[in-house]
């Protein structure tokens, strides 16, 4: 059966524009919560909350519990890196900010071709295995949002040092050729790899999903939310080890934990449903961001690209007459962030997106339906 993991990058905030505001009164009931249920694994990451999620963790976590009583990962943040010399740094760094002496699972943070290329320069592998020798990692692997062949190609060089694959799994992208989820858990299998899934509602794209998918999710399996067939869907999956949720409240944990305590596949006529689900759901959204931040660090015109992609979904799935009621939130938020039409084209945030998106042209979109002055 398919445990289920903390996701520490979209934690709750006191101020929903300061991604480093974490609210530790919360995050603190959250842990607690997480753990009387059950549950134990924790995987923050370097950059997430802007360099802040792996501090939070340890004042929440680390120092609240006995090292026995949790597994926590992190991420070594290639992006970041260019000279060998800094991983040890950065690693010694991570160490420090959550506050222990190993983590149970260590990962090379998203892999993709130009990182790769970086890790291969720097040998990353190579260091962080030294540091498994030295019993500071448990267990070492890699997140990546590429596609198959790619992992493939991964894997034929480093299945030796791998113990583990972090890929993004959801039911709406399991057979999109830009993700190749399906594809990807079949090349881990083949390794026989397990797999931690992440984003397995889509950003929460999937625990809001049109009335009428709702209405269908709810007449086959009353009393379930439509996050919890997602959530079935990423633990049915034969390969999958953990199904990491990115939970903000109390809620969502509450309503995750539901569903992986008990945990049981979706069976054939709930996959059928889905099917039609699928069907619906892609023909309603406009933009498929998840909402990640990946990107936003790297605009120079500081955009805010996932805030304005899900107001255009809202405005584009509830047409009005006139000028959108979204353009409200639209012009509210570029009064602290740039216009979607200051866009440079520069490409930058493009580069680090895991969907592969075509943000530059969807931009555009934005500032067609939102800068009418
Ligand atoms: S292409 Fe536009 S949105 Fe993307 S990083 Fe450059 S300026 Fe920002
Ligand atoms: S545009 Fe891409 S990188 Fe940015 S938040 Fe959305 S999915 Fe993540």
């Amino acid at each position: 059966m398919a445990d289920l993991g903390f996701g520490l990058m979209r934690l709750p905030l006191r101020d929903p524009d300061d991604q480093t505001s974490i609210d530790m009164d919360l995050l603190k009931a959250m842990v607690d919560e997480f753990l009387a249920a059950g549950f134990d694994y924790f995987d923050t990451a370097y950059y997430y909350h802007r360099n802040s999620s792996e501090r939070a963790i340890r004042e929440a976590l680390v120092e609240r519990y006995p090292r026995d009583r949790f597994r926590l990962a992190t991420k070594m943040p290639i992006k970041l890196l260019e000279t060998e010399k800094q991983q040890a740094e950065v690693f010694d760094e991570q160490l420090g900010n959550c506050g222990v002496d190993y983590f149970d699972n260590y990962l090379l943070h998203n892999i993709c071709r130009s990182y790769y290329a970086t890790s291969e320069r720097l040998d990353t592998f190579g260091f962080l295995k030294g540091k498994k020798d030295e019993g500071r990692i448990r267990r070492l692997g890699f997140s990546i949002h590429d596609n198959s062949e790619f992992l493939g190609r991964v894997l034929e060089k480093h299945v030796e040092d791998t113990d583990f694959v972090q890929l993004q799994v959801n039911y709406l992208d399991w057979d999109n050729p830009d993700t190749d989820a399906r594809r990807c858990c079949e090349v881990c299998e083949s390794y026989g790899l397990p797999v931690m899934v992440m984003e397995p509602v889509k950003g929460g794209a999937l625990a809001k999903v049109p009335e009428s998918v709702e209405r269908m999710f709810s007449e086959t399996a009353p009393g379930m939310s439509s996050a919890s067939w997602a959530m079935r869907f990423a633990g049915g999956i034969g390969c999958v080890e953990t199904v990491l949720s990115g939970m903000t409240d109390l809620e969502q944990m509450r309503d995750n934990i539901r569903t992986m305590r008990c945990f049981r596949s979706l069976d054939a006529t709930e996959m059928e449903v889905l099917e039609r689900a699928k069907a619906i759901i892609n023909s309603s959204v406009a933009v498929p961001c998840t909402g990640c931040r990946y990107c936003v660090d790297e605009c120079p015109k500081s955009i805010a690209i996932p805030e304005f992609f899900s107001i255009y979904n809202d405005a584009v799935g509830t047409p009005s007459k006139g000028l959108p009621p979204q353009r409200f939130y639209y012009l509210n938020l570029t009064e602290t962030h740039g216009r979607a039409s200051d866009c440079i084209g520069c490409g930058r945030c493009e580069d680090s997106c895991p969907q592969h998106l075509p943000i530059r042209e969807l931009l555009k979109d934005v500032a067609k339906r939102f800068e009418v002055f």
